[in-house]
């Protein structure tokens, strides 16, 4: 099934500000909350797939990416991995467990102490033409932090469990009471009991892992996809941060990349231009054979429909421009020199333009239209 348009899910225009977001999503949080359907799978989808439209609407930079390049932006190549199912319950929660507001942590079976997030994880990723033409599943060896195995917890001392230190101060309009962050357990309400020699004092570990990213066709230099879930562990046992991986493009030795379009410069001799011939050219993958009439000009584009670099959200693809130059010899032999001889008083090789050969201007406005 296709997913959804972010906007179309919380029901809101492209242009809703801060505030609609919020209203909008607590709206149908509310509605689908679990403890208002309990057992009703439906109203769960609903509740899971708002949080995760409203994640990334809610983050400037997640919401530009996906206004920028959909889905695709997000990692998913489609739908395939990260976003899409990527939050459970227990994430939903405790990312915007505030956002319920009347409803609590329903009906104190959750605990008010929050899952702290884990920091997000940056890696570049380099790609070639055909990896970008064509999209692929890389495989990565990343260094992250993770939860290490027989770590126990207590509560922690200095909050008391519940994540945030108040404090009443005294003001000219009365006692005021205010909350911070638990500087100690960063908001998690727990400390570590136990841990293992090698685990730092969030319990944690840093670790080798080996993660399979898919990367969707028509990605680009400095885009940035995220992946949901595959950042640092939590501390405290909390929830993973994200994986952001930035595409770097490996130049190609022969095509050039402009967008969805490629351009590549062919050099006839003009012998083949003048009496045409059939050349091969490089494509991303391997090679077209083209035909060239005779009596082709220097500057004539042909446009190998399609052949270019499909479009990052599945807008079609682009084409391949193939922009003909005639080789003019800078060397001549004496052979050379009397064959051209007697070629430069023939009839046929006065330079002749007609109204139909079109100027380069009308060429260069043609291609761009
Ligand atoms: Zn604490």
């Amino acid at each position: 099934m296709a997913k959804r348009d972010y906007y179309d899910v919380l029901g809101i225009a492209r242009s809703a500000n801060e505030a609609d977001i919020k209203k909008a999503y607590r709206k149908l949080a509310i509605q689908f909350h679990p403890d208002k359907n309990p057992d009703d799978s439906s109203a769960e989808e609903k509740f899971k797939e708002a949080a995760e439209a409203y994640e990334v609407l809610s983050d400037n930079q997640k919401r530009q990416r996906y206004d920028q390049f959909g889905h695709a932006g997000m990692g998913g190549g489609g739908g395939g991995q990260g976003y899409g199912g990527g939050m459970n319950m227990d994430d939903i929660f405790s990312q915007f467990g505030d956002i319920f507001g009347g409803f609590g942590g329903g009906g104190g079976s959750r605990s008010s102490s929050r899952r702290v997030k884990g920091s997000n994880l940056r890696i570049r990723v380099k790609l070639n033409l055909e990896e970008i033409a064509f999209g692929t599943t890389k495989k990565i060896k990343v260094f992250k932090m993770a939860n290490a195995d027989g770590v126990t917890y207590d509560t922690c001392s200095t909050c008391g469990g519940s994540g945030q230190i108040r404090r009443v101060q005294q003001t000219i309009l009365g006692a005021m009471q205010t909350a911070a962050t638990c500087h100690v357990c960063s908001g998690a309400g727990k400390s570590i009991k136990d841990r293992p020699k090698d685990a730092d004092a969030y319990g944690q570990v840093r670790k080798e892992e080996t993660v399979e990213i898919k990367i969707p066709a028509g990605v680009g230099e400095g885009m940035t996809l995220n992946v949901s879930g595959k950042g640092n562990a939590g501390p405290f046992g909390g929830v993973p941060g994200d994986l952001l991986v930035q595409i770097e493009e490996e130049e190609h030795t022969e095509l050039k990349r402009d967008g969805i379009h490629l351009y590549y410069d062919l050099y006839l001799n003009f012998v083949d231009a003048a009496m045409g011939a059939s050349i091969e050219i490089p494509l991303v993958k391997g090679k077209a054979q083209i035909k060239i009439e005779p009596g082709t000009q220097a500057g004539k584009i042909l446009r190998l429909k399609g052949k270019g670099i499909p479009d990052v959200n599945g807008y079609g693809s682009g084409d391949l421009m193939v922009n003909i130059n005639v080789w003019t010899p800078q060397k001549l032999s004496s052979e050379e020199k009397e064959i051209l001889t007697k070629l430069r008083e023939s009839e046929n090789f006065k330079p002749n333009p007609s109204a139909k050969d079109k100027s380069f201007f009308q060429r260069v406005k043609e291609m761009f239209q």
